[in-house]
Formats: C-alpha cells, sequence, structure tokens
C-alpha cells in the first residue's frame, strides 16, 4: 500500500515534477555548453577549480554510473520523471505538428543499432574526455530528441520509446527492478462495467504503454499518470526475477539478444579496452609500416576535424585517418568475437536442455542483464590513452 501511495503521489504531482525536469534540463544545459565555450583544463586542472573537469565528473562518474544502478533500483524512474531529453521531446510534441510514429521508426532493431553508433563515435571524437564532443553527441542527441518530439506524435515521447540510443539499456536493466506498475485485468474489467457513475479518464502515457496488457515495467517510464487508473493498476513491489524469468519467456526478442551479447558485452567492451590493448597497438604499427612501405601516406594524415576524429594538438591528443579505422575495426572484431562465442555458449546451453528452440535462446540470454550493467558502466568510461 505504501508504495501504491507513492504512485500516487507522483501522478498527483506532475506540475511539481514538470518544475523539477525544467530545473535538470538548466542544469543539463549549462554543464554541457559552457564548459565547451572555455578553454580546455590543464593537467593541473581540478574539480573544484575548474568547471569542465567538474563537468566531466557529473556527466560520467555521477550521471552515467547512478542512472543505470537506478534502473536497477526503481526502474525507469529516470526517464519519466527527471530526464530532460525526454522532458524536452514531449514538450516539442505537444506543440509540433502530431504525425504519426512512421514504419521506420517502429524498426525494432533501432536499440541496438543506435547503441553501437553512438559508442563507437563517441570513443571517435572522445566524448569522455572533451567538453566539445560531449556537446556535440549528448546536445546532438537532445536536438534530436526536440525535433523527433516536434513531428511525431501528439505529446507523446516517440524518440524515447523509439530511437533513444539507451533506451535498450535501461529497458533490459530496468527488467531487475523490485517494483513496476502492475495491471489487475479483472478490475480494468470491473471498472469498464455498464453503470459507472465516474467516468474514466485517458491516461497520458508518454511512452505510449499498452496499458491494459501492460505485463513487465521495461517500456514503462514509472511516472505515476497511470497510478489508480480504473482501480486497476497501482506500483507494487515484484521479486527482481519475476520479469526476466516469466515475461521475458515469450517477450524476449532477437534484438534484444544482439543487444545483450554484440552490443554490451560486444561493443561496449572493445570501446572500453581498445586503449590498453597491446594487440591495438600492434595491429596500428604492423598497418602503419605496410603502409609507408607503400607509400600510402594519406591515412597517417592527422587532418580530419575535431567533430570525426579526436583532435586536440595542444594536449597531443589527435587521430590520424588510421587511428580512426583501426579502432572502428578492432571495436566490430571484439564484438563479433565476444558476441558471437557468447551465443554460441547460449545456445550450446539451450540445445543440451533440451529441445531447440529461439526463443529459449533469447529467452536464457536474458539471464546476462546482471553482466550487463557492468559493462554499460564501463562504456560510459575510459582509460587514460
Ligand atoms: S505505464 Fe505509462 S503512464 Fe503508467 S507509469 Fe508507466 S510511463 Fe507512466
Amino acid at each position: 500500500m505504501a508504495l501504491a501511495a507513492v504512485g500516487a503521489w507522483l501522478r498527483d504531482h506532475a506540475r511539481a515534477l514538470r518544475w523539477l525536469q525544467w530545473a535538470v534540463v538548466l542544469i543539463y544545459a549549462f554543464l554541457l555548453i559552457v564548459p565547451a565555450c572555455l578553454p580546455l583544463p590543464d593537467d593541473t586542472a581540478r574539480m573544484v577549480n575548474n568547471l569542465t573537469v567538474l563537468a566531466q565528473f557529473v556527466f560520467w562518474g555521477v550521471w552515467w554510473p547512478f542512472v543505470l544502478l537506478s534502473m536497477l533500483l526503481f526502474g525507469r524512474l529516470w526517464c519519466g520523471v527527471l530526464c530532460p531529453e525526454g522532458a524536452l521531446s514531449e514538450w516539442a510534441a505537444k506543440r509540433g505538428r502530431g504525425w504519426p510514429i512512421p514504419r521506420w521508426m517502429r524498426w525494432g532493431g533501432w536499440p541496438f543499432v543506435a547503441f553501437a553508433l553512438t559508442t563507437i563515435y563517441g570513443q571517435l571524437v572522445s566524448v569522455y574526455q572533451y567538453p566539445k564532443a560531449a556537446l556535440l553527441v549528448l546536445g546532438g542527441s537532445t536536438v534530436a530528441a526536440v525535433i523527433v518530439g516536434f513531428f511525431y506524435t501528439r505529446g507523446k515521447r516517440a524518440r524515447c520509446r523509439h530511437l533513444c540510443p539507451v533506451n535498450g539499456v535501461f529497458a533490459l536493466l530496468s527488467k531487475l527492478a523490485p517494483m513496476h506498475y502492475r495491471v489487475d485485468e479483472d478490475a480494468w474489467r470491473a471498472a469498464a462495467k455498464p453503470g459507472r457513475l465516474i467516468p474514466i479518464q485517458a491516461v497520458d502515457c508518454a511512452p505510449l504503454q499498452p496499458l491494459r496488457h501492460m505485463k513487465g515495467g521495461s517500456g514503462c517510464h514509472m511516472c505515476g499518470r497511470c497510478s489508480g487508473h480504473r482501480d486497476a493498476i497501482a506500483l507494487s513491489w515484484r521479486s527482481p526475477d519475476e520479469e526476466v524469468v516469466q515475461v521475458a519467456a515469450t517477450e524476449a526478442d532477437v534484438w534484444q539478444t544482439l543487444l545483450i551479447v554484440y552490443g554490451l558485452l560486444g561493443v561496449a567492451i572493445g570501446a572500453f579496452h581498445w586503449t590498453m590493448s597491446p594487440w591495438f597497438v600492434a595491429l596500428k604499427q604492423g598497418l602503419a609500416e605496410w603502409l609507408v612501405e607503400r607509400d600510402w601516406m594519406w591515412l597517417l594524415d592527422t587532418n580530419a576535424p575535431w567533430w570525426l576524429l579526436t583532435h586536440y594538438p595542444e594536449h597531443n591528443d589527435v587521430f590520424s585517418w588510421l587511428d580512426g579505422t583501426v579502432l572502428i575495426g578492432y571495436v566490430l572484431a571484439t564484438a563479433l568475437v565476444l558476441g558471437s562465442g557468447l551465443l554460441l555458449c547460449l545456445a550450446l546451453s539451450v540445445r543440451l536442455a533440451g529441445r531447440w528452440q529461439w526463443q529459449r535462446l533469447h529467452h536464457l540470454a536474458q539471464g546476462l542483464i546482471p553482466l550487463v550493467l557492468a559493462s554499460a558502466c564501463f562504456s560510459g568510461c575510459r582509460p587514460p590513452r
């Protein structure tokens, strides 16, 4: 009951939550834009005396790990209550064209593709080190959220549901949350009986969840707006394995499996450890010698712009075209080797346990979600080069 009251409180304080969202938008914009306009800090700069270093710490040392952790504890409360991109997208959608969500946007592969592309691009421009790169990657994502919001749906979060680069990660992690909005279908039906005197209000569910048949919490943004709807929906406790064991048995799909094994346990790990990899260095040196022997020097040039490849000569941090190419190849090769190895192990386990079924493979892959948390944390940081 106490938890249901929290859900009802969220529903009843939508206005206060909106102010909170705008406060987060302002802090986010400040920490993203101002450091990008300042000179880069030197090696002696610290959080206490340099805004750029403080912003880096807030984004990658506080925000990213704690948002991931919050998914495990409270589901996607961050998305529904605090996320600046979600808030801006919904705000734009209330004022925009209201077009229906097109088919291309509904494609199930976006969570995997958007995560992989953003992770690799973030490494190419060194998003974790340089404020201009952070402004480009995070700010670009925010601008995209506003544009998509402006054109598609009337007041909903189409971009959050379909195109957000971390939507897939958050959807996986929130499956382990010990709370969700439980739907009592009997109470739902009873509320629809003729003779009911109080009219039923429609729910403004921004991520467009199928409320009546909602089983898990992976698509729900925990905003509380549906709390108490038809006396059938309430924030409730559940076992942390409930969604993975029961709901995912039928809902797990191929894109979630690919995101787990090739995305979060492949691309993210490759993107984390390439800076420390002796294989990466050996491969790059071998290729550089091979290019020099053939007099193909243009690949060794470091004339790419900062928004394509890292380019900060004043900090001796410049990528050549070869660096960028080898980085992409290395991350993809890591993803291929690790992901295929994991997939093979899962497939063997399914086969050894009985009759082969693709759905059982996808279901078993969900057992790797706790590992995904560690890997996702790694994907938000990078050891020094
Ligand atoms: S189902 Fe929709 S309205 Fe209900 S809490 Fe989740 S996001 Fe909010």
